[in-house]
């Protein structure tokens, strides 16, 4: 009965998370990182650093990379690449999808196993358990099988399919609307500061809206028509919500905050107009999109 094993590459707020986790369930974990003196309090917890990453490479034959990005695989892993046949290579750094696809098709000339995570939570979730607790995975179905109860430690897995794009577009889909989303609250915050509001007084409307978002997802039909090119316009049309976001826009103006935001969510919505879509409804927007 083998103590299970494995390398965990980059000890940035996340891998050093992972690393922890896995300590505390009884793994033999060895770590690297760039600036070794991260790893430092890890090691007082069991882990074995790795003095060089060809050690860290040969220790395990699972290997878990978390970088700022792709990029930085290539510069730490290069070095061990004679000695990476075998191995699996498990990437839960952002990137693009393309970056990922590159990445696979070097691990795998290199005899090497691949597959891309798109961890959807912070640091401290790492470990625990809830439905919004997981992380997408894709790359070979028999690869993903051979480590998912271990890849489960960190989070709970959602395998999105063989490509290995394709973790990281769900992942980068979501952080598209999430980033999008918080700069949308922050200027909104923004412009009712302007007024001499306070963000804790805007608050609790803002709470409000959030919890229609839900039903604009779920309930009414504006999304699962988006993949039909069902664009219903009778309770609200495009040519209204364009003059709605040019109020947007010119409010903005009057309190003197940045306007790169609404002017540019106001040029979307003049382009649905622009090709004759005045009645459609909100959802047309993807025309332009897309
Ligand atoms: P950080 O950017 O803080 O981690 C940086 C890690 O990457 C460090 O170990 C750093 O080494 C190393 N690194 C960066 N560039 C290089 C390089 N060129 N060569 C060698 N090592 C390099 O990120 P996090 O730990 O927060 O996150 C890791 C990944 O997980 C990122 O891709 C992030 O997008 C993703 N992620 C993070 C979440 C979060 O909330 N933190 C949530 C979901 C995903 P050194 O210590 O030497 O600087």
């Amino acid at each position: 009965n083998r103590q299970k094993a494995l390398t965990v590459i980059g000890l940035g707020p996340m891998g050093f998370a992972m690393a922890a986790v896995y300590l505390s369930k009884g793994y033999k974990v060895t770590v690297w990182n760039r600036t070794a003196s991260k790893a430092a309090p890890l090691i007082a917890q069991g882990a074995v650093q790795a003095p060089h990453i060809t050690d860290a490479v040969k220790s395990s034959e699972l290997l878990i990379i978390s970088l700022t990005e792709y990029a930085g695989m290539y510069t730490v892993l290069e070095p061990a690449a004679a000695v990476l046949s075998g191995k699996t290579i498990v990437n839960m750094s952002s990137d693009s999808p393309g970056a990922v696809a590159e990445a696979a098709a070097w691990a795998e000339g290199l005899g090497a196993s691949f597959l891309s995570g798109g961890i959807m939570v912070p640091p401290p979730y790492i470990g625990k358990e809830g439905p919004e607790i997981y992380t997408f995975y894709s790359g070979k179905r028999e690869v993903f099988d051979r480590w998912q109860a271990d890849l489960a430690i960190m989070t709970a897995t959602d395998f999105r399919g063989e490509d290995p794009r394709l973790a990281m577009i769900y992942y980068q889909a979501l952080l598209d609307y999430m980033y999008t989303a918080v700069a949308g609250i922050l200027h909104a915050i923004a412009l009712v500061q302007s007024a001499g509001i306070k963000a804790a007084t805007f608050e609790p409307y803002l709470n409000n809206l959030l919890q229609f978002m839900p039903v604009l997802v779920a309930e009414s039909a504006t999304i699962r028509e988006a993949d039909d090119g069902i664009y219903n316009g009778t309770g609200n049309n495009m040519q209204m919500l364009r003059a709605g976001v040019r109020h947007v826009l010119h409010a903005s103006r009057e309190a003197g905050i940045n306007t790169s935001l609404p002017e540019t969510i106001f040029s979307l919505y003049d382009a649905v107009v622009s090709k004759g879509l005045p009645n459609a409804g909100i959802n047309s927007l993807i025309e332009v999109l897309r």
